[in-house]
């Protein structure tokens, strides 16, 4: 089969998979082998993934995002947790691209070097590879420097930063703008006392 050519918010999403709840917990879009199916169908790769080497190089993954965003902070998902050890992290993701075999093939289309890749395995036991492999190939790449992770309140995932942004999506900037306002707003004792003083506010 020919392996996808844009990896790179593949690779992103595969991180995301942990997502907060909404109540300052995290949610998991893999928690069961049925909604791992989903996910991966959801992502046009073979739902026959095997479940526990997903979850194997999903902990991979997050392990080695948590590290390439240094010194910025980690996701709080990965904040006090037994983080896999980065050398081991790395040493899976290539075991699986190492399975995968990708095959490159290079060709010029108008001028232009194209390159493909394909691997010999079925799609099934692929996916993982090619998960492993966007992953790899986003970290060793320059867009790497651009990795962050969002610190809007209660959000968990990593996100590839552009230009000024400070947040992975709108959402996120609204709740952190909120959140801002909140704290700058918030009555310390002498408000009070001075709100007391000149009756209730209008
Ligand atoms: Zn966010």
């Amino acid at each position: 089969m020919e392996l996808p050519t844009e990896t790179a918010s593949l690779a992103v999403e595969f991180a995301n998979t942990l997502v907060h709840d909404g109540r300052g917990g995290v949610d998991d879009l893999l928690s069961s082998a049925a909604a791992a199916q989903r996910w991966l169908r959801g992502h046009r790769l073979s739902p026959d993934a095997g479940y526990e080497s997903l979850l194997a190089a999903r902990s991979a993954t997050r392990a080695l995002f948590a590290a390439a965003v240094a010194p910025y902070p980690a996701s709080r998902a990965d904040n006090g947790r037994t983080a896999m050890p980065t050398a081991t992290a790395l040493q899976l993701l290539s075991g699986n691209v190492g399975a995968l075999a990708p095959a490159t093939r290079y060709a010029y289309d108008a001028g232009r070097v194209t390159v493909t890749r394909s691997t010999r395995l079925e799609p099934g036991a692929a996916a993982v590879g090619v998960l492993s492999l966007a992953v790899l190939e986003l970290l060793a790449s320059p867009a790497a420097d651009e990795m962050r992770a969002c610190q809007a309140p209660r959000c968990v995932r990593y996100f590839r930063k552009h230009r000024r942004q400070e947040w992975c999506k709108p959402s996120c900037a609204n709740r952190a703008r909120v959140a801002r306002y909140a704290e700058r707003h918030q009555p310390t004792a002498d408000d009070s006392a001075n709100a007391d003083a000149s009756g209730p506010p209008r």
